[in-house]
């Protein structure tokens, strides 16, 4: 689809007439109005006057739903007793656009940017839906740069792209406008349309939304010739964005970034295909050629809300403008102070302390460091180990490398730069399978022996992920805690991968009922929307590391990143979290769990695959022989998903907000592969 997106500052301030004039100037184009409310009652039943105005003029106009009532779209609605989403809307537009794919759709809202079309969205959510570019058209009159600023502060802040302002007077310019005063005459009116037109050039060059046009009052005569002389240089804007799309640029850039640019676990001299993004919204991921993607990975386990969710980017935006970044040595704030109540409330009890880092793999850093310190502080220096079992994964830092699975890890290379930990027997009864008390044999017998050098054990709670997205039996975390309780040696969880409900519990120890003595959070802990991380630890633990004489440290955990609790970080995740807890997440955990075992249960069985598991909103198909990656990822790509397999998984991890429709599209593609043997 490709066209234009005609919005106003307010209702009735000549948006029709834009719509107009651009269905006649645009070759082949076509007015879509998805809500047209004040219908009027006519010989041949409902009469839609801006429709008509279109037509009689030689364009082409649809109105998609109408309301008699002059209203606001959700108070229409109402009144009718129906409701439409955006999603809704945008579904019909677009498949109204896509019988013509050459025509251009000039779609007029209904009102201004901030419209209510039902309780939960406005104009501004269809515009985003939509995706086209957006004209604002602006009343010429008193009051009006304040609008028009308001207006495109709001269309660009929500990433909207902007193609330039239309000024028009809807009435004569020597009529003085309400505010003026009662002793107003004709010249003073017409100075303040003269500066309208004089700032908002001023505006436009400001902001990269031009001025366009300076359309006089018409009164009754809008013949066509007219205002194909006055619109000619917007639609002539709108002509050169609707040009295709520059298939060079594209070719020279993604050439760029295969020169010159790293992409994770990937060669830089001879990597592996990438595909260009150009912007993604709910659990979408749109492609520069147009083609849209089923997110289905939540960019590795973060955006639980899909993408350019209103309340992050609104704290987002509200916290750059007021404070992005501090020292955090010497200072403190609000963000961090309300985001550590917050998570602090959260998770299992007993956990009081809380280190704001800057990734997943810093906070793991920072755990290891504070188990080793807590050891030291009660003079057991030699503990400067750690146990681990096979098949973990808990960063690409050295530390934290170090205690990633040794063999399918990807770290084998540095064998002999890292520190040598220990480790055990990955968890081996399955998630889902009766508890077999012997899986711990492995880890009691390492315990036993090694007790003396270890500081503790680190594993990631009842999920492993990257390391073989392997879910194991709760209880195997309750017996490993009573072990290392014995022993006082730490358990640190790794919940970066974990928590915030991809599991169908907040946090996975929540399984276990336990508390672990640190616990490392990232990922979803922003949503998604930038980086960031925690560690939190007991009582005990920053007690013990707080008591530490001075030639044992000196009570100072040693570690401070320059980002630490970064503002921006800290309010943006805990506007995620308020959106988590704000939103059914357990039921749609469970709902997606329903769906994804009935999506994927015909790959069971199937030649090639060697194991099918779901849990909570994470399902996987373990296959017998790694896949071709590149070549799976494109099969994905050609069905309009994203899917990114590795080695012997192939797995999906969608944001929780994914519709029922999308969830199938990923579970068919991956059923598709399998029967394909392509996975
Ligand atoms: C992703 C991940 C990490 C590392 O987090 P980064 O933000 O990538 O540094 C650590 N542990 C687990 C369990 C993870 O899934």
């Amino acid at each position: 689809m490709k066209g234009v997106f005609v919005t106003a500052t307010d209702t009735e301030v000549g948006k029709t007439v834009t719509s107009c004039a651009l269905s006649l100037l645009l070759p082949n184009a076509r007015v879509i109005k998805p809500i047209q409310t004040g219908c009027l009652e006519g010989e041949r039943g409902m009469l839609v006057p801006d429709v008509e105005m279109v037509q009689s003029l030689g364009g082409r106009a649809n109105a998609l739903h109408c309301f008699y009532p002059p209203c606001s779209p959700h108070l229409a609605m109402e009144l009718a007793r129906t409701s439409l989403t955006c999603a809704d809307l945008a579904g019909e537009v677009r498949a109204m656009a896509d019988r013509e794919p050459d025509a251009p759709v000039i779609v007029e809202g209904a009102g201004g940017i901030y419209v209510p079309i039902n309780a939960n969205e406005t104009m501004l959510d269809l515009m985003l839906e939509l995706g086209l570019p957006v004209l604002l058209v602006v009343g010429n009159r008193l009051g009006c740069l304040n609008q028009a600023r308001l207006s495109l502060e709001a269309l660009q802040l929500r990433g909207l792209r902007v193609l330039g302002m239309v000024l028009n007077r809807v009435q004569p310019a020597n009529v003085c406008d309400p505010g003026c005063g009662s002793q107003a005459v004709g010249e003073d009116e017409e100075r303040i349309l003269t500066d309208n037109v004089r700032s908002l050039k001023v505006l436009g060059e400001k902001t990269g939304a031009p001025l366009l046009a300076d359309i006089p009052y018409l009164g009754g005569d809008i013949a066509r010739d007219r205002l194909e002389t006055l619109f000619a240089p917007v639609a002539h804007t709108i002509a050169s964005s609707l040009r295709p799309l520059d298939r060079k640029r594209d070719e020279q850039d993604l050439a760029f970034d295969r020169e010159h640019l790293w992409h994770p676990y990937t060669s830089a001299t001879n990597p592996l295909p990438v595909y260009v993004v150009k912007d993604t919204r709910k659990n979408r991921i749109r492609l520069w050629d147009g083609r849209e993607l089923v997110d289905g990975m939540s960019s590795w386990w973060c955006a639980v809300h899909g993408y350019g969710n209103e309340r992050l980017v609104h704290a987002l935006q509200a916290q750059a403008a007021r404070m992005s970044h501090v020292m955090f040595g010497g200072l403190t704030h609000r963000p961090a102070i309300d985001l550590a109540r917050r998570i602090l409330s959260l998770v299992p009890q007993g956990l009081t302390h809380v280190f704001f880092a800057d990734s997943g793999s810093v906070s793991v850093e920072v755990a290891l460091k504070m188990a080793v310190q807590y050891q030291i502080s009660l003079g057991r220096a030699k503990r400067r180990h750690f146990l681990t079992p096979m098949g973990g994964y808990h960063g690409d830092t050295q530390g934290a490398m170090s205690v990633c699975d040794p063999i399918n890890g990807m770290h084998t290379l540095f064998t002999g730069l890292l520190p040598r930990h220990y480790f055990m027997e990955r968890p081996s009864c399955r998630f889902d399978a009766p508890y077999d008390p012997s899986s711990l044999d492995d880890a009691r017998a390492k315990i036993s022996a090694l007790k003396d050098e270890i500081a503790a054990v680190i594993l990631e709670p009842v999920v492993q992920g990257a390391g073989g997205m392997w879910f194991y039996h709760p209880r195997y975390l309750v017996d490993l805690h009573k072990l290392c309780r014995e022993h006082d040696i730490l358990l640190i969880a790794d919940e970066i991968a974990t928590g915030f409900g991809r599991t169908g519990r907040l946090f996975a120890c929540e399984w276990a009922g336990i508390t672990p003595d640190i616990m490392c959070l990232g990922k979803a802990l922003t949503g998604g929307m930038m980086t960031g991380a925690a560690t939190l630890a007991t009582e005990r633990v920053a007690r013990g590391i707080g008591s530490a004489s001075p030639e044992l440290g000196g009570g100072l955990l040693m570690h401070g990143p320059t980002f630490m609790a970064n503002p921006l970080f800290c309010a943006t995740a805990l506007a995620s979290i308020e959106e988590l807890l704000a939103s059914p997440w357990q039921e749609r955990v469970a709902h997606l769990q329903s769906l994804l075992e009935e999506g994927l249960a015909p790959c069971r069985g199937r030649e090639g695959v060697a194991d099918v598991r779901v849990l909570g909103a994470i399902g996987v198909v373990e296959t017998q022989h790694p896949v071709d990656m590149a070549a799976l990822q494109q099969f994905f790509v050609d069905r309009g998903v994203w899917i990114r397999p590795f080695g012997r998984l192939v797995y999906l991890m969608p944001p929780l907000v994914t519709p029922d429709a999308d969830l199938q599209r990923l579970c068919s593609a991956v059923v598709e592969a399998v029967e394909k043997g392509l996975a």
